[in-house]
């Protein structure tokens, strides 16, 4: 009914007449230039951040898990959840090798290990690449309480699939239920909604507070490899998804970005992609079009297992390391950082600060000196900043990929003119 799309349309928000995402926009700037000017007191400002952090963090378990049952309940066709499965799998390795290749290229180019001077930090362990058998194991819960209470996404994910096609396979006895994980999604939309209301005000305080920590003076001697990487990113945005988005899915690529706006400040200020899966779930499907089973089932997953940003940090980063220390790799170390980097972002958590734990798996399979890993570490919030976004950015954009080509997005959202 019509108030029901007026209420759609128009997302609710404390300040009226500016849309939503304008508003988050100048958090963003707004919070980088009270940090600046606020230095350490800005740490003041970062309760509004940690509870616009909790508060969105809160809505990830319910949201993901009923979203994904009403989703899959509503498709009624389990061959095509294997087939969106397989899509998306590939898209994400696809993109994440190619990632990592932009980072070596950026960092090969660029050079901006050659003449830093910085002092070795304290050592770092080593970690491991998680194997193959290993992700597929821990894919099914023992315990799907368990698996709900840690929030772990993946197991959530296989625990809502089969409930779901549970539920269409026992048909009018299934009915019941999905009308109360129908009601329970719709509620948890909501809420979503009414977080998102915030966000103007947890952006800033999340921004304030970093642009006050990092001086110049930590900034400086590494500007380069900082200004490398967040190049290598807004290459890799600008070309290969612009690029995919255009080219294979014949969709225009400036509405990509400007449906994407939300999430992706949301994924800057917070620094982690687990964290901003209730904006980018509702970015697809209020803006893009993209339907509840797909956009529920392929941003989860990514928010989990897809990390282009991290992957390319990680290009980025172990030839910095290379040059830093003065050590010359070969064609196979390449090979190796693009095979291992792709395996370690894959199993990088989606919060921040992991992606720099998982380099040490990268810098040990070519033989890089760990303890490098303290000379980034100092300014690893600028970088985990530019590359979870990136992450954000690449899931959102493998989600319309899929659902475009499974007739699961409804283009005439995708297109459309309001200001949301
Ligand atoms: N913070 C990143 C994310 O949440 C992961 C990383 O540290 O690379 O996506």
């Amino acid at each position: 009914d019509s108030t029901q799309d007026k209420d759609n349309a128009r997302p609710m928000t404390f300040i009226p007449g500016i849309p939503l995402w304008a508003q988050i926009l100048a958090g963003l700037v707004l919070g980088a230039i009270a940090g600046a000017l606020l230095g350490d007191n800005a740490s003041l400002l970062k309760p509004l951040g940690d509870i616009f952090i909790s508060a969105i963090k809160m809505l990830i378990v319910p949201l993901v898990f009923s979203t994904l049952v009403v989703g899959i309940t509503g498709m009624g066709d389990p061959q095509k959840m294997g087939r969106i499965g397989l899509r998306t799998i590939a898209l994400y390795l696809f993109t994440t090798a190619f990632a990592i290749a932009i980072g070596l290229l950026a960092s090969t180019i660029f050079q901006p290990g050659v003449g830093v001077d910085l002092p070795f930090e304290s050592s770092v362990d080593a970690k491991e690449a998680p194997s193959m058998v290993d992700i597929l194991v821990g894919l099914v819960p023992q315990n799907p309480i368990d698996a709900l209470a840690e929030g772990n996404i993946l197991q959530i994910i296989v625990f809502a699939i089969g409930l779901a096609i549970s539920l269409t396979l026992i048909g009018e006895r299934g009915a019941p239920l999905t009308r109360i994980f129908e009601s329970f999604a719709e509620a948890m939309y909501k809420l979503t909604e009414i977080v998102m209301a915030f966000a103007p005000f947890g952006v800033f305080g999340l921004i304030a507070n970093v642009a006050g920590q990092y001086g110049l003076d930590v900034l400086i001697p590494l500007a380069k490899v900082i200004g490398v990487a967040y190049l290598a990113c807004v290459v890799h945005v600008l070309v290969v998804y612009t690029g995919l988005i255009a080219l294979l899915g014949r969709l225009n690529p400036v509405r990509y970005f400007r449906g994407s706006i939300d999430a992706l400040v949301v994924a800057y200020s917070s620094a982690s992609s687990s964290g901003t899966l209730p904006v980018s779930l509702r970015c697809a499907q209020d803006n893009f079009g993209v339907s509840r089973g797909v956009a529920g089932f392929v941003l989860p997953v990514g928010a989990t297992i897809n990390m282009d940003g991290t992957a390319l940090y990680q290009g980025v980063v172990a030839l910095f390391v290379a040059q830093f220390v003065g050590i010359d790799l070969s064609w196979a170390d390449y090979g190796m950082i693009i095979l291992t980097g792709t395996l370690a972002s894959i199993g990088t958590a989606g919060v921040p600060g992991a992606g720099l734990v998982m380099l040490s798996i990268v810098l040990t399979q070519v033989g890089l000196p760990l303890e490098a890993v303290g000379v980034v570490a100092g300014i690893d919030r600028i970088l985990d900043m530019a590359r979870t976004s990136v992450n954000v950015a690449g899931d959102l954009m493998v989600t319309i990929l899929v659902a475009k080509s499974e007739g699961e997005l409804d283009e005439n959202i995708y297109n459309q003119r309001i200001e949301r």
